[in-house]
């Protein structure tokens, strides 16, 4: 991955971001610099997506508090595919508890495609990374409710607390999933052979397909970001939504598996939590700082939007955010940057 950042230059992670004004600044150069790249293909296997346009580029980063910096298309709604497992994974933590997830669906990365049967072959039924799709689906069986209904309805308000505002479905993104998703019925069928899954697995592939169809801006995924970097309150709406500790064990997840199996790369560039979905959407977490919202729909080979990655690269390094990056003083007030 070349995510040429220009001179830049590297600001350490400080506890806290550069004044307003500066955020602003750094927020349009991130859409500025990245806005005539043109690498990448939109996501074409469920038919709909295709027919987005692939020009649109929106960036936002929200403050811890409160505070909205935008630049370009962040307010244009799409689908929020993949992105929607960060949240629904801190719901369902938040719900059944820590263990009951992690012994059920476990926290490491397969290193294999978001869609693999091999994955859960190889591990012997065991989902392993919440982050793909055999994992989110049996997240999503986790989900409280006794029926179908009660389930969605719970990630449908659970999402829209995340956000701060209602999220509607699109149900063209919907129907166009719904008839197309047959490996993410034969995925949930599998698990559910293994016993990873115990209730009907095409109820559990309904209600995914449907959380995969709400519609988010940049601007949202950037509050929801935010969310996460505030110990679980909505920094614009002052909701608790889930518990601190859920918002730690979430990071962990993005961290270790967040962006595919180009995760440890970009935990090398970009240093911080993030997840990505197929439909050009990108959400970062810098705790106890920000979280960034990116939207541009094309994408690298593993399903990651090329613009998105690149800006919130730029941001990473401008901001301060690569929770690696440190500033070491010692006694004698020495610094080592
Ligand atoms: N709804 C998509 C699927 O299940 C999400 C994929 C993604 O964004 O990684 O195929």
């Amino acid at each position: 991955m070349e995510l040429d950042v220009g001179d830049v230059g590297q600001a350490v992670s400080t506890g806290t971001l550069p004044g307003w004004d500066r955020v602003e600044e750094l927020v349009a150069a991130a859409w500025h610099r990245n806005r005539d790249l043109r690498a990448g293909e939109v996501a074409d296997y469920i038919p709909i997506l295709a027919e987005v346009d692939p020009e649109l580029f929106g960036v936002c980063v929200a403050e811890v508090d409160g505070g909205i910096h935008l630049a370009g298309d962040a307010d244009h709604p799409f689908s929020i595919q993949s992105i929607s497992k960060a949240f629904v994974y801190a719901l369902v933590c938040d719900a059944v508890g820590h263990q009951v997830v992690l012994d059920r669906v476990g926290v490491d990365n397969t290193g294999l495609p978001f869609n693999s049967v091999m994955a859960v072959e190889l591990n012997d039924g065991h989902p392993r990374n919440p982050m793909v799709n055999a994992g989110a689906l049996a997240t999503t069986a986790l989900v409280p409710g006794a029926t179908p209904a009660a389930k969605w309805t719970f990630i449908q308000d659970g999402l829209a607390r995340f956000a701060g505002r209602p999220l509607p479905l699109d149900e063209q993104v919907y129907a166009s999933e719904a008839a197309t998703n047959q490996r993410n019925r034969a995925i949930a069928r599998l698990l559910e052979s293994y016993g990873r899954i115990d209730t009907d697995p095409l109820a559990v592939v309904d209600v995914y397909t449907r959380q995969c169809a709400l519609l988010v801006s940049a601007r949202d995924l950037a509050v929801m970001g935010a969310t996460l970097a505030d110990g679980g309150v909505n920094p614009v709406t002052g909701e608790r939504v889930v518990a601190a500790s859920v918002c730690q064990d979430t990071l962990a997840v993005l961290a270790a598996s967040g962006l595919y199996e180009r995760s440890g790369e970009w935990l090398y560039e970009i240093g911080v939590p993030g997840k990505s979905g197929v439909a050009g959407g990108i959400v970062t977490v810098a705790p106890g700082k920000a979280g960034i919202g990116t939207f541009s729909p094309r994408l690298d080979g593993a399903g990651n939007s090329v613009r998105g990655q690149r800006a919130t690269a730029y941001l990473s390094r401008a901001l301060g955010l690569n929770v690696f990056a440190s500033d070491v003083r010692t006694p004698d007030g020495r610094s080592s940057t």
